[in-house]
């Protein structure tokens, strides 16, 4: 095993590091080194420093439109949170959402009785949250820049969410301390990122969106409930969030696929017809074969995303 002594940026301890392995990323050719603590089971990558190039070129449009544009329908692990923070009346519980992409989600926070605020850095999406959807306090702003009007203003929120945020983050301390002082005392703050640890992953996904510079943590549940924990939240939970069943069985399709017939490609967009035809034939062939392996599967796994609501209890506001 190699290991080196260098701080976590998780825990925070200074302890040693086990190397995993090392990445080269096609788009900018920077090398990259995958480190995991030995303490809290964290995985980040070195370096780590956002380029704002990447997500403003084309290589992620099709991730971007999944992720904002062409979203349409709320994704399961939005609907995770108003399982556990149904409805409210009377008071209008202030929530802010980083990472709010088309406001989709801020929209149904809206019809449940939030006062719904919402940051993306995407204009695009900005653009649609507020002049499509009416959501008048989405700004284009990241969370340090917001974080600055807020103090000027004095602005405090009763709920902080971000879904499939925490991974993208350079500066993951400083990320999670604005977020606590941006709470009031007894505020939640509460999202999702990728489990690691999930069933389906694979070890060549033919697909660069878990690498640097795009994500620079990979977290399982212990790791993420001992960051959350650090940066002084309480209360904190952490579960994967079972998908529904035809998600699931679409897993399940592609990974048998992958794992018996082939290692997956990336398709140019020519063949992008032809793939769709072929993956339907696939589908109504595997799936009915699966059905009964993925019955008995559907207890036992961990699923690909990892819910977390952590508490601020304490006071220290500001
Ligand atoms: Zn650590």
């Amino acid at each position: 095993m190699d290991l080196r002594s260098q701080q976590c940026p998780g825990c925070g301890l200074s302890g040693p590091q086990i190397f995993r392995e090392t990445f080269r990323d096609p788009y900018f050719g920077q090398d990259y080194r995958l480190f995991e603590c030995s303490q809290c089971g964290l995985q980040y990558w070195e370096p780590r420093r956002i380029i704002p190039e990447f997500y403003e070129k084309a290589y992620l449009r099709e991730y971007r439109a999944r992720h904002e544009g062409r979203l349409k329908r709320l994704k399961y692990y939005h609907l995770e949170f108003f399982k556990n923070f149904a409805r409210f009346s009377g008071v209008r519980p202030r929530l802010l959402d980083v990472g709010c992409g088309n406001g989709l989600f801020l929209k149904q926070a809206r019809e449940r009785g939030f006062e719904p605020w919402g940051i993306d850095l995407d204009q695009y999406s900005v653009r649609f949250a507020s002049e499509k959807l009416g959501l008048s306090r989405v700004l284009a702003l990241d969370l340090a820049g917001f974080f600055q009007k807020a103090q000027q203003e004095n602005w405090r929120f009763e709920f902080i969410t971000a879904f499939e945020v925490l991974e993208h983050q350079d500066h993951l301390k400083d990320f999670l301390d604005r977020v606590f002082r941006l709470l009031v005392p007894g505020g939640f703050f509460v999202g999702t990122v990728p489990n690691r640890e999930n069933f389906f992953r694979m070890e060549h996904p033919g697909s660069f969106v878990d690498y640097p510079p795009n994500h620079f943590f990979r977290f399982n549940q212990q790791s993420l409930k001992i960051l959350l924990e650090k940066a002084g939240f309480e209360k904190v939970v952490v579960y994967d969030i079972r998908e529904p069943f035809y998600k699931y069985l679409k897993n399940l399709e592609k990974f048998t696929w992958q794992k018996v017939v082939r290692a997956p490609k990336n398709v140019g967009g020519n063949y992008k017809r032809i793939v769709k035809i072929f993956r339907f034939f696939r589908a109504l062939c595997l799936r009915p074969v699966l059905l009964f392996p993925a019955l008995i599967l559907r207890e036992r796994i961990s699923y690909p995303v990892l819910y977390f609501q952590a508490q601020k209890t304490r006071g220290s506001d500001g």
